[in-house]
Parts: structure tokens; C-alpha cells; sequence
């Protein structure tokens, strides 16, 4: 494959600008240089926080039709040059570009989302007269954009997970800056050019390059920014939360979810969705299928299906519409996932299927008698490895399945609505996907987790609600 290296600017409030130091963005799949992009310094941070301030004005004082116009011009933008994009993605991450198509297609919803939503930030009159003593007051509450709000993202959905934190920042009314992740900087630039060439005015946005834990500081401590969206790791998001200080922090954190077969199920359906839900983007996914939970009656038959589909998986070059899988973003990274099958594997895991690694390629793994003290158990696998379990019945799935320190989301497969409402009441979790793997998500929805995987929502209203705050206004008449 011919690599072009065009040698990318950041986008710094409003401007494409260079900085001495480089980062090397390279294609997980042979290592190779795709581009450089600016390494940016604490102080370059520091910097366009200060032209932030002056964009946060801007921002609250465009009118809701013009950041209509704006964000869905910039939708447009990515719709007319789709390919463009797909293959970015597709480059720069560990995504196929039949995945990367996908993301290209939600990200342009998100932003047609946050056009949709901008009309639709609305307060409520209060009725200030039920308090004995305010029979002469009258108001209500409007929203109000919060300021500067900073933006970290990770490199699993490079471009949809910015358009996530842009679309609904620029639709209340704040100014944005982000920090994309280090190893997939080229959609988020991309997208900072959509917003440019679409009208938004300088200042609003920012997109810096650089090494989280050389300017993550600058921006989550700084006093300015009000509220630090975040989506990533666990141990990103809890050094984050500890020295961001007063003000806004939302989470999107990982998770290891679980998805229960009950013996009544459609096993072909649970199979495939289950299948797609554990390799998706090789398992680097937050929604990720990690356990399973089948129960015994069907046990056998779902392992045979299962591992008989996964085997079918192709993976391989990540620009071949033919491929079903990548490799993981880095080779450090299929190192990791390898340890931690070898550590479960050590304690008498069963591999019924993959277990193999190429380079930063590791094979989709079907794992069963995993012990419930192993880390794959417990943690985190965000690789293609999924771990099957049988289980007496419902009760003792939610058990298992509760059993952990995240709680994302899960599926259950039953056709049985009251199972299905017990297994809804019970399982600790941002949400339940009835008949479907764990890996749903429409960008519409509320989204996020309970335990270690989050604090707040996205999702462009619920996200809207958290960039703004409420503003009382209460008319003290003479008269009634
Ligand atoms: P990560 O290592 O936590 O990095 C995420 C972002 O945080 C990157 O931009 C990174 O910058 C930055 N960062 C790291 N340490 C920082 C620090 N001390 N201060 C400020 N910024 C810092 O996560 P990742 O490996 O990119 O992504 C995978 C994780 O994201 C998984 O756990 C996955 O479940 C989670 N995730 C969650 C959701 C959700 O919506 N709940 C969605 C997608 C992914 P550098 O790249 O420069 O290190």
C-alpha cells in the first residue's frame, strides 16, 4: 500500500498550525507511517485555552438556526467525501473498512442528531406561587451553555466519539476543545475540517494533537474549562476525575459486559449477534460480548454454533471488504490481550478456539472454563476473546453477571417477558438489550455506565443536558 504523508496541522482555534515536535500516526497492521501530526506542548494547551474563552462568547451568542446551519454543513461535508473518511478510519485504526464505513454513516447521525436537538433546549415556567408568600412571582428556566468545555477521546471510534463531544457542545452553545487520542488523530482532524470549511467560526473549536500526559493536565485542571468530557479507560478517567477540581466531569469508561442465553432463546440469533457483538473492531469495542452466560440445557449446542462461527471470521487486511477483523491498535496491546489468556489458561482455562497472535493481529478466541479470580474474568479484555459459562438459571446469570466492578450494558436472549423484565429489575447496568447482544447502540439513546464504567450520559440530549445549566428567572410583581 502507498502511504502519502501530507504532514497534518492541528487545528488550533480556528487555525491549521505546525508545532516543532512530531507524532508519527502509523497503521497498526504493518506498522507502517501513515502521517505526522503536531505533538503540542503544555504551554500550546495553555494557549488555546485563552482562545477558548474568547470562543465560549462566540459560541453562546450564534443563534440556534446558524449552529443548525453549521453542524449540518459539517454532516454534509463528511456525507460528500464518505470514502474519505472510511479510509482514515480504516488507516489509522484497528477498524475494516466495512466497519469504518459504519462509523462514517453514525457520526454523520450524531451531528444530524445535534442539529435536531439545538432547536430543542427548552426550559420550563416555575410555578413560584406554590410557596406561601410568592403568590406574586412569576419566571421560569432557561438553559444556559457552560463555557469551555474540554474534550479526551480514545482510538477505538475515532470519529464518532469526537462527534459525540462536538455536535452536542457546538448545538448548546459552548466553545470545545479535544484532545484526540495519540495513535488515531486523523478522523478528529478530519472532522475539525468538516466544521471549518461547514462556517463555524474561529475559537469555537479547537482539535490539539498530543501525548495525554503531557498537556491532559494543562486542560482538565485548568480553572477556565468547566466541564471535561471524557471517554476511555479506567485509569485515564479516575486521574482525571481526581485533578479536575470544581467542575463538570462526565466518564464514558469500559466495561466487560455479559450476555445471558436463557434455554427458550433463538439460539441462531443469539449466536450471531453474539458472535458480531465479540469481535466487532477485535473486541476493542466499550459495548464488547466478554461472558457469556448460557444456560445448561443449550450449553452444548450454543458452544458448537458459536465456536463453528467464529471460526468462520476472516482477519486480515483491514482495507478488504472481504475482512470481518483487524488487528488490535497496537502490538503492545495483542501482547496484553495474550498474557491475560495465558494467565487464565494457567489457571485452567479451556481455548476452544483462536488463542493465536501475528504481530498486533491476535485471532477471535472462545474461552470456557475460565475461574471466576482471573483477571480476563474480571477486567477489561477490550480484545477479541469472549469466555462462555454455563449456568443453572436466570438467577445465577444475574449473580455471575453482577459479579464485576463495570456495569455498561448487557443482552439477554428469552422469549419469556417476565424473565425478561427480572433480568431488566436486576442487572446493574446502564442498559438492557432484550434479544440482542450487549453491543447496541443507537446515538440517539441515553448512554453510559454504572460502577467503574461512568459517571453521566451521552448521547445527544442527555449530553446537551449536561453541557448547559439552568438559569432561574423569577419577575417580582407589584401586583396580582
Ligand atoms: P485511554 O488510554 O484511557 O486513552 C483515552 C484518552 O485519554 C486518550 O486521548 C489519551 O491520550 C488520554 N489520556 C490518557 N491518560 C491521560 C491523562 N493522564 N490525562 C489526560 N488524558 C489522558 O483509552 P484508550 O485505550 O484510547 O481507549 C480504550 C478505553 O476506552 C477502553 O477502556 C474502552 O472501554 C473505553 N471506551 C469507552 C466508551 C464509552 O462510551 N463508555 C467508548 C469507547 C471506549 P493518549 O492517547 O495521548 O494517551
Amino acid at each position: 500500500m502507498r502511504t502519502h504523508l501530507t504532514g497534518q496541522k492541528m487545528f488550533f482555534a480556528g487555525k491549521w498550525v505546525n508545532s516543532e515536535q512530531i507524532i508519527e500516526v502509523r497503521n497498526p497492521q504493518d506498522n507502517s507511517i501513515i502521517d505526522v501530526v503536531p505533538a503540542a506542548t503544555a504551554e500550546d494547551m495553555l494557549n488555546c485555552v485563552k482562545e477558548a474563552e474568547e470562543g465560549a462568547e462566540i459560541a453562546a451568542a450564534m443563534p440556534v438556526h446558524e449552529r443548525i446551519k453549521v453542524i449540518n454543513g459539517a454532516a454534509d461535508h463528511i456525507e460528500q467525501h464518505s470514502g474519505k473518511y472510511a479510509r482514515t478510519i480504516a488507516l489509522e485504526s484497528s477498524k475494516t473498512i466495512r466497519e469504518a464505513k459504519k462509523e462514517v454513516g453514525r457520526a454523520i447521525q450524531t451531528l444530524r442528531i445535534s442539529a435536531e436537538e439545538a432547536r430543542r433546549i427548552n426550559g420550563e415556567t416555575i410555578p413560584f406561587d406554590q410557596s406561601p408568600g410568592s403568590e406574586n412571582r412569576i419566571g421560569y428556566f432557561y438553559r444556559f451553555p457552560i463555557g469551555i468545555i474540554g474534550a479526551i477521546t480514545p482510538f477505538n471510534d475515532p470519529l464518532n466519539l469526537v462527534a459525540h463531544k462536538i455536535g452536542p457542545a457546538i448545538a448548546s452553545g459552548n466553545a470545545i476543545i479535544v484532545k484526540p487520542a495519540t495513535v488515531t488523530p486523523l478522523s478528529a482532524l478530519l472532522l475539525a475540517e468538516a466544521f471549518s470549511l461547514a462556517g463555524l467560526p474561529a475559537k469555537v473549536l479547537s482539535v490539539i494533537t498530543g501525548h495525554g500526559r503531557e498537556i491532559g493536565d494543562a486542560l482538565v485542571t485548568h480553572p477556565a474549562v468547566r466541564m471535561i468530557t471524557f471517554t476511555g479507560g479506567l485509569e485515564a478517567g479516575e486521574d482525571i476525575s481526581r485533578k479536575a477540581g470544581l467542575k463538570k466531569i462526565s466518564m464514558e469508561l469500559g466495561s466487560n459486559s455479559p450476555v445471558i442465553v436463557l434455554e427458550d432463546a433463538d439460539l441462531e440469533e443469539a449466536v450471531d449477534s453474539s458472535v458480531s457483538g465479540a469481535f466487532w473492531a477485535a473486541g476493542q469495542n466499550c459495548l464488547s460480548v466478554q461472558r457469556i452466560y448460557i444456560q445448561e440445557s443449550v450449553f452444548e449446542s450454543f458452544k458448537t454454533q458459536f465456536v463453528e462461527r467464529t471460526g468462520e471470521y476472516i482477519v486480515g487486511d483491514k482495507l478488504s471488504e472481504l475482512t470481518d477483523m483487524g488487528p488490535l491498535i497496537t502490538e503492545k496491546e495483542a501482547m496484553r490481550v495474550e498474557q491475560l489468556i495465558e494467565e487464565a489458561v494457567s489457571r485452567g482455562a479451556v481455548v476452544l478456539t483462536g488463542g493465536e497472535r501475528t504481530g498486533a493481529f491476535y485471532s477471535p478466541t472462545v474461552l470456557t472454563d475460565v475461574p471466576e479470580n482471573c483477571t480476563i474474568a474480571k477486567e477489561e479484555v477490550f480484545g477479541p476473546v469472549v469466555l462462555l459459562y454455563a449456568v443453572a438459571d436466570l438467577d445465577e446469570a444475574i449473580a455471575l453477571s453482577n459479579n464485576v466492578n463495570y456495569g455498561l450494558q448487557a443482552g439477554i436472549f428469552t422469549k419469556n417477558i417476565d424473565l425478561a423484565h427480572k433480568a431488566i429489575a436486576k442487572l446493574d447496568v446502564g442498559g438492557i438489550m432484550v434479544n440482542d447482544s450487549s453491543d447496541y447502540r443507537i446515538d440517539a439513546m441515553p448512554f453510559g455506565g454504572v460502577k467503574n464504567s461512568g459517571l453521566g450520559r451521552e448521547g445527544i440530549k442527555f449530553s446537551i443536558q449536561e453541557m448547559t445549566e439552568p438559569k432561574v428567572v423569577c419577575f417580582k410583581l407589584s401586583s396580582h
